[in-house]
C-alpha cells in the first residue's frame, strides 16, 4: 500500500467504543467540517473547517489497529467526511488493505450528487454501507442509523442489511477519560432526561 505524503484529515472526535453508531461495538471517527448547513444538525460543533485535528491515515490506521480484535467495524461519520474525499479515500484504502472490519459512514451528499463527484464506485470498493442525503427537519425520525427518514441506505456488500440497523439504540452514554457523553444518531432521547 502506497500512501500519499502530507494527506491529513480533520478530525473532531474518535470514540473507540460504541453501540449506537453502527451494529455491534465499533470505533467511530468523526472529522471536522461540513459545509451542508442543515437545519437542526445534532453536531453543530463539528461544522467548522477551521478547527479539528489534523491526523494522517496512518497514524488513523494506527489506532484503528490496536482496537481491531474488539470491534467490529469502523463508523465514519462528521461534519461531512465527503468535504475531505481525497484524504478519506486514503483513509479507507488503509482500512481495506490492512484489516477485516466492516465500515459504515454517513454523508450528507445524496446518491446523485455522490455520482456527480464521481465518488460513487470508489466508495462502492471500500464500504459496506453508507447513510446518504442530508437530515431534514420536517421527515425527522430517528430509527435505523438515520436521523430523517429522506436518507438512503446504500448497501454495497451484504454485510449488513436494513434488520441489522434497526436493532442499533438511538443513543448511547458512554464515559470519554471520565466525561459523559451522549452519542449516537438521537442523543436528544437521552438528552432529554437531563432537562
Ligand atoms: S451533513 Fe450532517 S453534519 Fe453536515 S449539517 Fe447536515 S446533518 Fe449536520
Amino acid at each position: 500500500m502506497k500512501l500519499t505524503r502530507g494527506i491529513n484529515l480533520r478530525i473532531h472526535q474518535i470514540i473507540e467504543r460504541t453501540r449506537a453508531n453502527g451494529p455491534g461495538v465499533r470505533l467511530a471517527i468523526w472529522v471536522q467540517g461540513c459545509t451542508r448547513n442543515c437545519p437542526g444538525c445534532s453536531n453543530p460543533e463539528t461544522h467548522d473547517a477551521s478547527i479539528g485535528e489534523k491526523m494522517q491515515p496512518a497514524e488513523l490506521l494506527s489506532i484503528i489497529l490496536e482496537s481491531e480484535k474488539e470491534i467490529e467495524g469502523i463508523s465514519i461519520s462528521g461534519g461531512e467526511p465527503l468535504d475531505q474525499s481525497e484524504e478519506l479515500l486514503e483513509l479507507l484504502k488503509c482500512i481495506k488493505d490492512k484489516t477485516q472490519l466492516s465500515v459504515v459512514m454517513w454523508t450528507g451528499y445524496t446518491r446523485t450528487e455522490i455520482e456527480e463527484m464521481l465518488l460513487l464506485e470508489k466508495l462502492s470498493k471500500l464500504v459496506d454501507l453508507i447513510i446518504v442525503g442530508p437530515y431534514i427537519e420536517k421527515f425527522h425520525k430517528p430509527e435505523g442509523l438515520r436521523g430523517s427518514s429522506n436518507q438512503e441506505y446504500i448497501f454495497f456488500t451484504k454485510k449488513y442489511f436494513e434488520q441489522d440497523l434497526l436493532k442499533v439504540p438511538n443513543a448511547e452514554i458512554i464515559f470519554v477519560e471520565g466525561e459523559m457523553q451522549i452519542t449516537g444518531i438521537n442523543p436528544e432521547q437521552i438528552k432529554s432526561w437531563f432537562k
